[in-house]
């Protein structure tokens, strides 16, 4: 299937306009794909009902002659931390199992308005913790090349329905990588915005202070597109801003490749198909050199530190009270509490909440939470040096291929260490797409990491698609 079900989404869109393609077959089409992808684990739920309805409004809207939106009848895949009136959200963890949401996030608001119709909610690692979708409640999600091979995550889910093509595009979350890193896993695009350029209202808070919404697609126009849609303040989210991702039209850009992210560290296959994807920069006329930027190995430490205290944080509303699981055999307010948490929560959210607590714990704070804080704020400025001579920065996404499902899942530090490099932008709240680079001698793909100064959005976007057109000409496409 691979992508090619659909063809790019401006054309999709255009075929429902004119009535030569119903929003309703499209839908049907995606549906029947879903079930046709059920041994990925791709879903936690469909949204069937819903997805026919909202086919439906759309087809008579068009019957009646109404002007219909930038998305209209495009099906997509949800991951299941957004709230949405389709399906249960869970978040795929059983603290939240038949939890029906009272509202919709903003982001599903927008795309439902612009006619993009949600067929399903996918699968992560719960709450969002993790990046191999082994911490789902609900099973692990295979890669789309190789189904003994992790999916990535913790948008997992989102990823493998954009690479089997069972929608042309998917909406994730991206708080330390888990776009970019399923996206790489299996070779789609993946986008995490510049901080605040996506409302996260109505989304499952992991850590609020590096939490993104962004999408996956086969294509950076499809990319663009819906980021486009999706963009934009929101008065439900202080942290909203406006962002442009329209194509910047800037020829010959200044790109730097991060030295300490292109070491023996890292896989060979996955240095030498990235090298290929920085040449094929180079020959578009774009200007490539070499930058150090030392500081940016601490991001993962302190990402560690960081993270786990929001995470703690976000997570203390879950008391088994106002809404999610409560404990059948809790007979105190403190049993309620701590059976229902103890029965809730995955092992690796367990993990979180104590490294959080603890790292802000008094006794503790000076010296692991606010250090970290402080050498975020160096990290800040490492890249605000870079900026000053690049307009963009380049890396692997990913320091591997997809791994074999099992290989890290008890060795909590290897795990974290596959998320070395995309933690480093999110900390900076800076855009950073994952772009399929290559493929490795046994096929598995490898994904670069394009990074920008904050509002850049589009150049990485514009970069990404220079390298599409150029690889279409080349095949005289
Ligand atoms: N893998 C990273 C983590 O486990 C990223 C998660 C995310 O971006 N939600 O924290």
């Amino acid at each position: 299937m691979m992508g090619k079900t659909w063809g790019k989404i401006a054309e999709m869109v255009a075929a429902v306009q004119k009535g030569e393609v119903s929003a309703r077959a499209n839908v049907e089409k995606a549906l029947d794909l879903a079930e046709r992808c059920k041994n990925y684990n791709i879903f936690v739920n469909l949204t069937r009902k819903r997805a026919l309805q909202k086919a439906e409004e759309i087809d008579q809207k068009l019957q009646k002659g109404e002007k219909l939106g930038e998305l209209a009848g495009v099906p997509y895949v949800l991951k299941d931390n957004f709230l949405d009136f389709g399906a249960d959200t869970t978040a795929s963890a059983k603290m939240l199992a038949g939890f029906v949401a009272p509202l919709q996030a903003t982001a599903v608001k927008k795309l439902e308005a612009a006619g993009a119709i949600c067929i399903g909610k996918s699968n992560l690692d719960a709450f969002a913790h993790g990046g191999s979708t082994e911490n789902s409640f609900f099973g692990v999600t295979k890669n789309f090349k190789d189904t003994e091979r992790v999916a990535g995550g913790s948008s997992g889910g989102s990823a493998v329905a954009v690479a089997l093509g069972v929608a042309p595009f998917a909406l994730g979350t991206d708080t330390g990588g888990s776009i970019r890193q399923p996206a790489a896993f299996n070779g789609v695009i993946g986008v995490k915005p510049t901080f605040g350029s996506v409302s996260r209202f109505g989304v499952v808070a992991m850590a609020s202070s590096t939490d993104t919404i962004g999408c996956f697609a086969t294509n950076a126009a499809d990319a663009r597109l819906v980021m486009k849609v999706l963009g934009g303040k929101d008065s439900l989210d202080s942290t909203t801003i406006d962002n442009d991702f329209t194509p910047r039209g800037k020829q010959k850009l200044h790109i730097g490749v991060i030295a300490d992210f292109m070491t023996d560290d890292v896989d060979q296959e996955v240095l030498a198909v990235v090298r290929k994807y920085i040449q094929e920069l180079e020959k578009n006329g774009n200007r490539v050199e070499t930058v150090e930027m030392p500081l940016l190995k601490y991001a993962l430490p302190v990402y560690y530190v960081v993270v786990p205290a929001e995470v703690a944080s976000n997570l203390a509303r879950y008391d088994g009270i106002r809404y999610g699981h409560r404990a059948k055999t809790a007979r105190t307010l403190g049993e309620i509490y701590g059976l229902s948490r103890d029965e809730g929560f995955m092992p690796e959210n367990k993990r979180r909440i104590m490294i959080g607590n603890f790292v802000l714990s008094s006794g503790f704070f000076d010296a692991y939470y606010l250090k970290a804080e402080k050498v975020r704020t160096l990290i800040v400025e490492e890249y605000q040096k870079a900026f000053a001579k690049f307009d963009v920065l380049v890396c692997p996404t990913t320091p591997s291929t997809a791994f074999k499902i099992g290989e890290n899942t008890d060795n909590p530090v290897k795990m974290y260490l596959e998320d070395v490099m995309t933690v480093p932008p999110s900390l900076a709240g800076l855009p950073a797409i994952s772009v399929p680079a290559g493929r490795t001698k046994s096929g598995l793909d490898v994904g670069a990491q394009l990074i920008g100064a904050r509002g850049d959005d589009a150049l990485l976007l514009d970069l990404a698609e220079s390298v599409e057109n150029k690889k279409l000409k080349d095949k005289n496409i």
